[in-house]
């Protein structure tokens, strides 16, 4: 199943990758290293992620805590950093205390204070929260709405566990990539306006959005991160 021609693969892909990003970045004059590469592995087995970390891909993204933990299991906890980028359910938050590094996907006030009480139970003295915003009013997906926002910034503020780091937004998807730039543009907007009242404690506030089909965009937009899968490990297969 596996094989060394899927690593080739694999390095050929993360190289068109990092090449993407650098003229995207080189096109607004900003500096290719500020951007962090975060590599979707969902649907993906251990041992492709295994071939992105001996190719120097440091940073992973999963969508589900328990696919996660059987991948961490293999490679263990510290063998990359760990980001959640899917939705959380309230009974899944202590495992992904434990597991994750980052959280990408805080959505309400109740998640949060349940991942501050988790962190203590567990004894974890900081953990990395990003708040997913939903800037399309869509109730259906995933995300805090614009309206609700500052009170869980507040309470955000107030914790001592969690670390309030970023915003990240997952749009609306379109066929033609450029139509997502605004949605881009006001997630930005929203990260200046919170940087300008100190609501990062103590960062700059990062801006995750961008995948496959439109991290270009989003680097010109002012992505500190972006998650990209397909264009790295190539299509998930769904029907397994
Ligand atoms: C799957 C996923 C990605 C990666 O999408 P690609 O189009 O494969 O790059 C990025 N972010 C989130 C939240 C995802 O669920």
């Amino acid at each position: 199943m596996h094989s060394s021609a899927e690593d080739n693969e694999f390095r050929s892909n993360y190289s068109r990758v990092l090449k993407r990003i650098e003229s995207a970045a080189l096109s607004v004059d900003r500096d290719p290293s500020e951007i962090k590469l975060v590599a979707v592995s969902k649907m993906h087995p251990a041992e492709l992620v295994r071939d992105a970390i001996s190719a120097d891909v440091v940073v992973f993204g999963e969508n589900k805590v328990q696919e996660a933990e059987g991948k961490i299991e293999i490679l263990g906890r510290d063998s990359a950093e760990w980001h959640l980028i899917g939705h959380l359910q309230s009974n899944k938050a202590k495992k992904a205390v434990q597991l994750f590094d980052v959280i990408q996907t805080v959505d309400s006030k109740k998640l949060a204070a349940r991942l501050e009480r988790l962190c203590e139970e567990e004894n974890r003295e900081r953990l990395s929260v990003f708040v997913q915003v939903d800037l399309a009013d869509e109730a259906a997906k995933s995300g805090i709405l614009r309206k609700d926002l500052p009170e869980l910034v507040e309470f955000l503020k107030n914790c001592t566990r969690l670390s309030f780091g970023g915003l990240m937004i997952i749009p609306p998807f379109f066929e033609n990539a450029e139509d997502v730039r605004p949605y881009f543009r006001k997630l930005r907007t929203l990260r200046d306006e919170l940087q300008n009242e100190n609501a990062f404690a103590g960062s700059k506030g990062e801006l995750s959005m961008g995948m496959s089909h439109d991290f270009e965009i989003a680097i010109e937009e002012g992505a500190t991160i972006i998650r990209v899968g397909t264009a790295l490990f190539g299509e998930r297969d769904y029907s397994r």
